[in-house]
């Protein structure tokens, strides 16, 4: 399962949902938003599989103007979060992100 944690609030996040129908698994430079604070990072290679970092101004203008972000940022804000149990030690709870391939 890939866990990830969000760069701008610092969640937990182990479940994703791609936003285009089969788009697969996520890869380096897909946008990810998080669930938790509904703001978007951007996959990367780390030295231990794919993570977030924050995107660059220049990402971060691109990512805003794309409908399928926008209408993800939307859905996810008209929507409450699953909140279920979570076995974390650090007891944050229910951990979720959509991806949205940009
Ligand atoms: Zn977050």
């Amino acid at each position: 399962m890939l866990e990830t944690t969000c760069p701008h609030c610092g969640r937990r996040n182990r479940h994703h949902m791609a936003v285009r129908a089969g788009a697969g698994p996520p890869t380096p430079g897909n946008v990810s938003l998080c669930i938790g604070c509904f703001r978007p990072a951007v996959y990367e290679n780390g030295p231990a599989g794919l993570r977030l970092r924050l995107p660059s101004a220049d990402e971060l203008s691109t990512i805003e103007a794309n409908p399928q972000y926008q209408r993800a940022v939307r859905k996810l804000r008209d929507r409450q979060p699953d909140r279920r149990p979570d076995s974390s030690p650090d007891g944050r709870g229910a951990a979720g992100r959509r991806e949205v391939n940009c």
